[in-house]
């Protein structure tokens, strides 16, 4: 009962990162400390990182099989992979992504620093095949928003170019429901600024690596760029993470019901959740996901107007973007800059904790205007 290693992923996200010797403070220190005195291998916090710090990575490398670095939102993790590339690299991203490593993954071809392939999440076949050439095979599953799931085990076992990236976005899943390190990716990213904090109240991103010399440069990039986690980001992402298997746990029964019931909602023209049979890629979500996930994307039918006026109307479910907390929140994405191409009466719709009774009742109070 003793070896952690034999923990159930419950059980590790309760204590890991803690101390255990006799005297030392139960939970996660607070350790807002720039330097250290010098002696014991660790003298500055950009450099060496810090307890704080370190209790954070240790929880979520533990839970995605690898070891983690800790940044300062999910965008800075993400930026410190794309900084290893060489100029010229290929690069491939799904046509469905969030739209920050979107607008990063374009900024960088524009400026000439590596070339972008766009591929649909479902095409494994071309996937597979970019895998050959490609230096860096991003993938985001499931997707945001249209929470396309991609077949990460045929992709990431697919025969690839020596020293390439397989990076996997792995926020929507979070590392309860998907291990993308397990099925043979290089990375995984959380933004802990969702899911792992849990409350809306905090940016902090990870990447866990599976091998120590990417680790290496993935902590050298963040002490060059200086994208570090702020100390109390990092102490609130990791006191969020005790909870998350049972935030998860609740707020995805919750997803599922609601999907279905909003699947035979006169006012819904199309479900999106990976749970559903009707998903394109539900079949593979059964595959290679332990649970559906959260988030749910719909179609309000009428135009973007009907739309709108349904996340003015919901009361429980805040009209705000982010997901993966406590809170339900609920926006219309093609609304966002970048984001115009997508249907324009979308709702993304994060489920929290709340009564799932109360949600549909709000949910469909708003639906019925
Ligand atoms: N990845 C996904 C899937 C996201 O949805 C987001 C933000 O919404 C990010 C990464 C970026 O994370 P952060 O806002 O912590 O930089």
């Amino acid at each position: 009962m003793n070896d952690r290693t034999q923990w159930h992923h419950d059980s590790w996200l309760v204590h890991a990162g803690r101390h255990t010797e006799p005297g030392s403070p139960l939970n996660v220190p607070l350790v807002p400390a720039s330097n250290f005195i010098i002696g014991q291998g660790r003298e500055y916090s950009r450099d060496d990182g810090t307890p704080t710090w370190e209790a954070l990575e240790s929880i979520v490398g533990g839970l995605e099989g690898g070891m983690a670095i800790a940044f300062s939102s999910g965008m800075a993790a993400i930026a410190a992979v794309f900084d290893s590339l060489a100029v010229g690299s290929e690069v491939v991203l799904p046509d469905d992504c969030y739209q920050g490593v979107a607008g990063l993954a374009m900024d960088g071809a524009v400026r000439g620093r590596w070339t972008v392939t766009r591929l649909a999440m479902d095409d494994t076949v071309a996937w597979v095949e970019a895998c050959r050439s490609a230096d860096l095979v991003w993938l985001e599953s499931p997707s945001n928003p249209l929470l396309a799931v991609a077949d990460l085990e045929a992709i990431c076992a697919a025969p690839r170019k020596q020293g390439a990236i397989v990076a996997v976005d792995n926020t929507f899943a979070t590392p309860l429901n998907q291990q993308p390190l397990a099925f043979g990716a290089t990375i995984s990213i959380q933004s802990a600024t969702k899911f792992i904090g849990g409350h809306s109240d905090l940016l902090a991103g990870l990447a866990t690596a599976r091998d120590e010399s990417l680790w290496h440069q993935l902590k050298k990039t963040r002490e060059l760029t200086g994208a570090t986690p702020g100390t109390l980001e990092a102490f609130l992402a990791a006191r969020g993470a005790r909870t998350l298997a049972l935030r998860l746990e609740r707020a995805q029964a919750s997803a599922a019901i609601l999907a279905e019931r909003l699947a035979s909602h006169p006012r819904v023209s199309c479900v999106r959740y990976p749970g559903l049979a009707s998903h394109p890629t539900h079949a593979t979500a059964k595959r290679v996901l332990k649970g559906f996930g959260t988030i749910i994307s719909f179609d309000v039918a009428g135009d973007a107007a009907s739309a709108d006026a349904v996340c003015r109307e919901t009361e429980l479910i805040h009209h705000a973007t982010s997901l993966g907390a406590v809170e339900s929140t609920m926006e219309r994405r093609a609304a966002i800059p970048g984001q115009e191409h997508l249907p324009p009466s979308l709702l993304r719709l994060s489920v929290g904790v709340e009564n799932v009774d109360d949600l549909w009742v709000d949910l469909s109070s708003a639906l019925n205007g």
